[in-house]
């Protein structure tokens, strides 16, 4: 995989009850945004807190590896075109995000910003009886604060490649960030953050 070339798709408010909790509406099509390869996290390096923000906050979220070039994708192919899922943290300058949306300005510093989508081991899809039905879930100092299942995602992974693949060609290495469930909240110097699909665990991020 050539990661210099790779590109991280998000997929924002793919959850109903995150929506919510954020005053946000459930879209009739996704919402779309992109994070540069710049927003991958070398293993083992720390998250480093950006000046300029004051209210980093992690959504945990299942990501999905593009495995063969595609553009176009038609729904009912879309599983050809990936073969690992893992789980990925969309780091979120909330409070700069809020100030772009209220203004109806794009929100890529707030969220696409240097160290940004830290993403853990990946697992071969065939571990999972059903991919639409994968509990995965974050732990913040040892503390449960997230938790979901991809049964809840209001646009489905296939859905998703069609819809995005229409847009962008997608290419091998190509990242899917699937959207967060509810219980986003704030990252403080000194956290430790653990993520896991199902009882694996996949990602630890120590925040700097
Ligand atoms: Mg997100």
């Amino acid at each position: 995989i050539n990661k210099k070339n790779m590109k991280i798709i998000c997929v924002g408010r793919n959850y109903a009850e995150h929506a919510k909790e954020l005053n946000n509406p459930v879209n009739e099509s996704p919402v779309i945004f992109l994070k540069p390869e710049t927003a991958q996290n070398q293993q083992r390096q720390p998250f480093f807190l950006p000046d300029f923000s004051s209210d980093i906050h992690y959504e945990t979220e299942i990501v999905v590896k593009i495995c063969k070039l595609g553009k176009n994708i038609q729904e009912k192919f879309a599983h050809k075109y990936y073969e690992e899922i893992g789980i990925g943290i969309d780091f979120t300058a909330r409070d700069l995000q809020s100030s772009l949306k209220a203004k109806g300005l794009p929100w890529e510093l707030a969220k696409s910003f240097d160290g940004s989508a830290p993403v853990g081991k990946f697992v071969d899809k065939s571990t999972f009886e059903d991919v639409q039905n994968i509990d995965f879930s974050l732990k913040k100092n040892g503390q449960l604060v997230q938790s979901g299942n991809t049964s809840d995602m209001i646009f489905k992974i296939d859905t998703i490649i069609a819809f995005v693949s229409q847009y962008f060609t997608l290419k091998k290495g190509d990242l899917i960030f699937t959207g967060t469930p509810k219980g986003v909240g704030p990252v403080t110097k000194g956290d430790q953050l653990e993520a896991f699909i199902g009882e694996m665990h996949l990602l630890t991020v120590k925040v700097r």
